[in-house]
C-alpha cells in the first residue's frame, strides 16, 4: 500500500479528530489555521520564559483582533506580548508584508515590482517564512494584488 499524503491524512475525519488544523478564535470567533510553536518562539517576547510548547497554537489573521495566537486551550498571546508588529494587524504604511527581505506596504505601493524579487526569492528558497513572518506562512499571502486598492 502506498504510503499517504498529510493531505490524505487529514481528509480522514478520525484524523482530524486528533490533528485538528484549524480552531475557533476565543475572542473573535473566526477559524484559524495552525502555526508551529517554532514560530511562536521567534517573535514573542521574552521567548525563554514561554513555557506553553506542549500544545497547538493557532494564527488569528482577523486584522480587527487583538489576538494573534491562541492555544487548544483558548490561551492567547496579544500583540503587546509581540516583539514583532504583526502588519496584517497594524494597518499603517510601514508595516511590513514580507519579513524575510524587510519589504513595507509602501514599498510596494512605490515599486509593485518588489512583488516579482519576493516571488524569485521563494522560488530560490531563501525566503524565511516559517520563522520570520508571525503568520508562519508565505509572506506572498499579504501582498496586495493591486496595491493601490489596499
Ligand atoms: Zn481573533
Amino acid at each position: 500500500m502506498a504510503l499517504k499524503s498529510i493531505d490524505d491524512c487529514c481528509a480522514d475525519a478520525e484524523c482530524k479528530a486528533t490533528h485538528p488544523k484549524k480552531q475557533i478564535c476565543p475572542s473573535c470567533g473566526g477559524e484559524h489555521t495552525e502555526v508551529s510553536a517554532r514560530t511562536i518562539a521567534h517573535h514573542i517576547k521574552q521567548s525563554w520564559q514561554w513555557g506553553e510548547h506542549a500544545q497547538k497554537y493557532f494564527f488569528c489573521d482577523n486584522p480587527h483582533c487583538d489576538v494573534v495566537y491562541f492555544g487548544e486551550n483558548n490561551i492567547t498571546i496579544l500583540m503587546p506580548q509581540l516583539r514583532t508588529k504583526v502588519g496584517i494587524k497594524e494597518r499603517s504604511d510601514e508595516a511590513l508584508l514580507c519579513y524575510c527581505f524587510g519589504v513595507t506596504r509602501t514599498d510596494v505601493m512605490n515599486d509593485p515590482c518588489i512583488k516579482d524579487f519576493v516571488v524569485e526569492k521563494t522560488k530560490q528558497k531563501i525566503c524565511s517564512c516559517e520563522t520570520s513572518n508571525p503568520s508562519g506562512r508565505c509572506c506572498l499571502k499579504q501582498f496586495p494584488n493591486n496595491p493601490d486598492i489596499q
